[in-house]
């Protein structure tokens, strides 16, 4: 998949500019990470800026995605939006790993929509900032209801104890 912005209009007037908006198909993205899974549309607003030497593209990305909570496991559907940036540079051989190449006029902006996209999303997804999780004891979904375990162990001293009670 290519997401081409044509700079030629910029191309002779530093601090000129030119802005669109893509909507994509987060397949077409080639999006893919477990245990992610990506809707569509992808939308995405984005501005070029002559910058001089370089070229800063910015904009603000809104991507929807499924995953399973990592608490409770529960099926979680979510909208995230965020800002990015990215600097071209048309100069080859430059080894400023933060430019990447315009080629032509064109720079393809689909390698940096899929790279802050998967930057961006949560390492550890939750349904909500305040999930109880999943009893590590019973295995019943916190959230449902308290279950009625103990949160702590028993003490093995107490349980000696209470034993040598009963045989009493
Ligand atoms: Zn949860
Ligand atoms: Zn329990």
């Amino acid at each position: 998949m290519t997401l081409r912005v044509n700079i030629h209009a910029i191309r002779q007037n530093k601090a000129s500019e030119i802005k669109g908006i893509f909507t994509t198909d987060a397949r077409e993205l080639e999006l893919s990470s477990e245990p992610f899974f990506f809707c569509s549309p992808v939308e995405c607003t984005w501005m070029v800026t002559n910058a001089g030497d370089f070229y800063v593209l910015e904009g603000e990305l809104s991507v929807c995605y499924q995953v399973q909570c990592s608490r409770c496991l529960q099926e979680v559907k979510a909208r995230h939006a965020f800002p990015f940036s990215q600097q071209f540079c048309r100069n080859q051989g430059t080894d400023l790993e933060e430019f990447l190449p315009v080629r032509g006029d064109e720079i393809d902006i689909a390698p940096v929509l899929r790279e802050h996209i998967l930057l961006n999303v949560p390492v550890k997804p939750l349904c909500t900032s305040k999930c109880k999780g999943i009893c590590p004891r019973c295995g019943k979904d916190k959230n449902q209801g308290d279950c009625g375990c103990q949160d702590s162990a028993p003490d093995p001293r107490l349980a000696v104890l209470e034993k040598l009670l009963k045989d009493d």
